[in-house]
């Protein structure tokens, strides 16, 4: 499967912690480009299966659920293969055969297939309808969805390597942050594939009401959401920080 070209040798010394910052800028690059390839191949491959891409522009749900399920398939596969690879664990320590868990303070978060910060995957699924919708509509949704899905997948995978985990844990609250449970993962990517599916069925106006209540429920629930974040990730606030702190 070409979409694996850009798990290089670059990857796995970040991942294995032997590569400092410099190195991290250059391979970045230089993975950008192997998965841009592997991206256009991948693209190729679905489109040419997909009957939707022939059919008229519709701004409604894909017209091939196969497609759907065989994207949303494909790139949750790859991830939990490359995630193991990287050495996440499959579940949560505590063994508990639990779907949910809701304590962000807990250890259990981000373990369990499913967190309050799922909904933060829903809300980047709705993002990317809206982006690709914006920037590239010319394409059917199919190929809009995979390439959300697939740069998700890539995200799940970036946030597991040392680097991220460790600014996470430098700059927020997630003290204790280890990374997420390859079934984490795995139902955050299915996450964003719904959250495109919703986006797209909502449209415009709907999809914006729904991602300001999520993260204003998300904000009074648990103290966090997408907005705070990508704040927390990009520019720490310790005022931000303070509030965040375990009740
Ligand atoms: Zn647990």
């Amino acid at each position: 499967m070409s979409f694996s070209l850009w798990i290089d040798r670059r990857l796995w010394r970040i991942a294995t912690g032997r590569s400092s910052v410099g190195e991290w800028r250059l391979s970045t690059h230089a993975d950008a480009v192997s998965c841009g390839t592997s991206f256009v191949f991948l693209q190729w491959w679905i489109s040419d299966m997909s009957s939707d891409e022939r059919a008229p522009q519709s701004n409604f749900l894909p017209t091939d659920t196969r497609a759907v399920i065989l994207v949303s398939l494909m790139v949750s596969l790859i991830s939990a293969v490359v995630l193991a690879w990287l050495g996440q664990p499959f579940w949560c320590e505590c063994g508990r055969w639990q779907l949910a868990s809701w304590d962000i303070w807990s250890a259990h978060n981000s373990q369990h297939p499913v967190d309050p910060y799922t909904f933060t995957h829903v809300l980047h699924g709705i993002l990317f309808c809206g982006f690709l919708w914006m920037i590239g509509s010319r394409f059917s949704v199919i190929v809009r969805y995979s390439t959300a899905m697939v740069a998700e997948g890539l995200w799940e995978v970036l946030e597991n390597t040392p680097l991220v985990i460790d600014r996470y844990r430098e700059a927020t609250i997630s003290l204790d942050y280890y990374g997420d449970s390859i079934a984490n993962s795995v139902f955050d990517i299915l996450a964003c594939g719904l959250g495109f599916l919703v986006a797209q069925f909502l449209g415009l106006r709907w999809s914006v009401a729904v991602f300001v209540l999520v993260e204003a429920v998300l904000a009074w629930a648990i103290r966090d959401n997408l907005t705070l974040n990508v704040i927390m990730l990009v520019c720490p606030l310790e005022s931000i920080k303070q509030w965040q702190m375990p009740p």
